[in-house]
């Protein structure tokens, strides 16, 4: 069954005088585990697609059903709760809070949700061992490479266990081969924990790993044939 559905979204920002259209009549379903990319050019919408998927702006026209429940039906409360315990967020930057451990921006989400600090620890532990850091729980951000800070921001959308991972350029900001590793272990690890990922990029090779591409050009999407250049 589908998890997420996007139906007939647009979108127009209003600046000043200026109206700026930037997604027109988008449709499209992610099945439950299926893995998709949204494959676009600068500027051609992308990033504005997934925080309409997420939440975090809403569309001028059409709307988002998350698990079956409009987003625009849900109070800000439940909508909240929605993106705290069902989706797990991951940007080019990593947005980690440097003056905690890894060990402490991991539990962080689930402290949030209401864990204990035991249960919080214990599950951060097991995911940063997932993504190979089991020996860099106490180190901060700064302590890090490039590669293990967006692996700590994995492990942190993660541990919730969301239904859904949305990821924005996830290694727009790691060099070439250390991208591949990290993009590799994203995928694996969704795959291990059956949750449904969506990746936003310009970068065709990324988006030729997923199980389905859709471009966005124009403010349309459409789908692509992965073999076609
Ligand atoms: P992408 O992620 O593909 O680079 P974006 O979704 O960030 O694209 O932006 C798409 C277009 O919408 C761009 O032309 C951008 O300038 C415009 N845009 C984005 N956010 C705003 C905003 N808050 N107000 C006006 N225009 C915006
Ligand atoms: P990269 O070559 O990817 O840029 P770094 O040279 O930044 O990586 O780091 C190499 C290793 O050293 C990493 O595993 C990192 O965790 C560790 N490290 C870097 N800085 C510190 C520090 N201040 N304290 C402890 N460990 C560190």
């Amino acid at each position: 069954e589908d998890l997420l559905v996007c139906q007939d979204i647009s979108k127009t920002y209003h600046d000043g005088e200026n109206d700026t259209a930037v997604l027109s009549h988008v449709s499209f379903s992610v099945a439950t585990g299926e893995h998709i990319a949204i494959l676009g050019s600068s500027g051609s919408g992308k990033s504005t697609l997934l925080h309409i998927m997420g939440g975090l702006d809403t569309p001028s026209d059409g709307r988002v059903l998350f698990d079956g429940s409009p987003l625009d039906s849900l109070k800000p409360k439940a909508l909240n709760q929605v993106r705290n315990q069902q989706m797990g967020f991951i940007y080019q930057f990593h947005h980690l809070l440097g003056e905690f451990s890894a060990l402490e921006n991991v539990a962080m989400p689930l402290l949030i949700g209401g864990s204990s600090h035991t249960n919080a620890n214990a599950e951060a532990k097991k995911m940063l061992e997932l993504v190979g850091l089991a020996h860099r729980l106490q180190h901060k951000p700064a302590a890090l490479s490039g590669g293990e800070r967006q692996r700590v921001a994995i492990a942190r959308a993660l541990v919730n266990q969301p239904k859904l991972v949305m990821a924005d350029e996830p290694t727009g900001n790691l060099d070439h081969k250390t991208g591949l590793s990290v993009y590799a272990l994203l995928k694996d690890i969704s795959r291990t924990l059956n949750t449904t990922f969506i990746v936003v990029t310009h970068d065709r090779e990324l988006a030729n790993k997923m199980d389905r591409v859709l471009t966005l050009k124009d403010g349309h999407l459409q789908p692509l044939d992965k073999v076609a250049s």
